[in-house]
């Protein structure tokens, strides 16, 4: 785990040109290292309070011994009303990253550490301003892919998933009192409560839990656009539905087998706003001449990082293509596959085949399904309600183990007579079921656990 009482520095606007860009530190050192480059205007900038700001110079020495003079801009949050609960200084500065990497370089030269990705958040969440399920939000809200999972990623940010499993959790925590009470009690034969009432106000819980599980949208791990690749064997029409679907001109189509050499991409607009990357994986299939080895190996490539692999074969050619497929496994085992048919408007007959989708890149037959099946695949659906709750896996599975265990101490004192009878079975699968609920809010967390979570995060976050 990283240290938190260092003070660290990074530049928190995105790269390349833009109006202005962000150097932030924070930590015990942020103001004294600040005003170490930067003159005010007017007074002292270790004397300014919280939520002020002023303007200045960025003076930097750099190499030649010269020093570089920057108009800018600081602002100061004084802990622990900032963003990491620590002292939080901004210096804002004209765009372009040469002026912000220099005053990067000159802060870690007088003694600022280079925050790693996510770590401003990190000390945000060490230090009790919000909590894990919060701090994952941070970089939702970052990658949002489209608007539904940007809003799905706002609720989770404004602490709503630790509002709806806090409540169970605060109720499993008092059915839990009860039961350990009932241990010390036994022998003084009193009843505290039946243990059928604690059954059926636990059994609600955990439907409960189950319930915010099964209707929260999915919100990948991956910060990358996702890709969704067209692999099938030369002319079977893949430029053109690349074409066709992304309405880009970027493959070329012709009728020779084996034209397009490299993998094409264009982006490809799912309904409701998300965006992948459409490859074409041309030579894939072809291995009839001498330049496949190469596209073979950049088409392999592509196969194997895509997310959902797009199989065409001719809707007129009805021999099943099981080499090209194992191949195609073979490179990537785990991408959902979906089989597509080409060029269907030329098709005799149509065959009705469950699981595969005909499609004609001339007529546009089933370019729209294509896409909303994409969406399936990929989780970017949009059909959920507008309170739907982002959750990434890890959360659904915390959510369900927590309920699983929940249930299984209802079941227990379903059965009892008496709570005393099975308080120590249930007190366990209690204890077990608010430790699962605790991985989301982050009061029980591994360090592997924070390390993946942050991983996700940008630099400056
Ligand atoms: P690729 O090698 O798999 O990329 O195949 P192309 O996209 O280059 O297409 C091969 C040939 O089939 C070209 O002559 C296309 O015009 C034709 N073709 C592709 N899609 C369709 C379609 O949906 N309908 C018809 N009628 N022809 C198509």
């Amino acid at each position: 785990m990283q240290k938190t009482d260092d003070t660290i520095v990074a530049i928190s606007s995105a790269a390349g040109k833009g109006a202005r860009a962000l150097v932030r530190l924070s930590g015990p050192g942020a103001l004294r290292l600040a005003a170490g480059v930067f003159a005010p205007s007017a007074g002292r900038l270790e004397e300014l309070g919280g939520f002020r700001s002023v303007d200045g110079i960025v003076r930097i020495s750099v190499d030649s011994g010269e020093a570089l003079e920057i108009p800018g801009r600081v602002y100061v949050f004084r802990a622990p009303r900032s963003y990491t609960r620590q002292d939080v200084v901004e210096v804002h500065l004209p765009g372009g990253s040469v002026a912000s990497r220099s005053l990067l370089e000159a802060l870690i030269a007088a003694g600022a550490r280079q925050a790693d990705p996510g770590e401003f958040t990190l000390r945000a969440f060490l230090n009790g301003r919000i909590d894990l399920s919060q701090a994952e939000a941070v970089a939702d809200v970052i990658h949002a892919a489209d608007e539904t999972r940007l809003r799905a990623s706002l609720w989770a940010l404004n602490g709503e998933v630790q509002r709806r499993t806090g409540r169970s959790a605060a109720a499993i925590t008092e059915s839990l009192a009860t039961v350990e009470a009932s241990i010390d009690l036994a022998e003084e034969d009193l009843q505290l409560a039946k243990p059928g009432e604690i059954a059926e106000a636990l059994q609600g819980e955990s439907k409960k839990l189950r319930g915010i599980a099964e209707r929260s949208l999915h919100l990948p791990d991956a910060t990358e656009t996702p890709t969704v690749v067209l692999a099938g064997r030369p002319n079977v029409g893949k430029s053109s539905l690349l074409n066709a679907l992304t309405g880009c001109d970027r493959a070329i189509t012709s009728a020779l087998a084996g034209t397009t050499r490299d993998v094409l991409s264009a982006p490809l607009h799912l309904p409701g706003g998300a965006v992948v990357d459409l490859l074409d994986a041309a030579g894939f299939g072809a291995t009839d001449d001498l330049l496949a080895p190469e596209s073979d190996a950049a088409a392999g490539n592509a196969v194997a990082r895509a997310d959902v692999i797009c199989f065409v074969t001719d809707a007129d050619d009805a021999t099943a293509d099981a080499e090209l497929l194992a191949r195609l496994r073979d490179a990537n085992p785990s991408a959902p596959m979906l089989s597509l048919r080409s060029k269907c408007d030329l098709a005799a007959s149509k065959r009705k085949d469950s699981g595969v989708l005909f499609t004609s890149a001339t007529t546009g037959e089933g370019l729209e399904e294509v896409k909303l099946r994409l969406g399936e695949l990929l989780h970017l659906e949009t059909s959920r309600s507008g309170d739907a709750l982002g959750l990434h896996d890890r959360q659904r599975r915390c959510l369900q183990a927590a309920a699983d265990a929940c249930r299984a101490a209802a079941n227990l004192l379903a059965d009892a007579r008496d709570i005393a009878d099975v308080a120590e079975l249930a007190a366990v699968e209690l204890r077990e079921s608010l430790r699962h609920l605790g991985g989301i809010s982050g009061q029980v967390v591994t360090e592997d656990i924070l390390g993946n979570i942050f991983a996700r995060f940008c630099v400056g976050k």
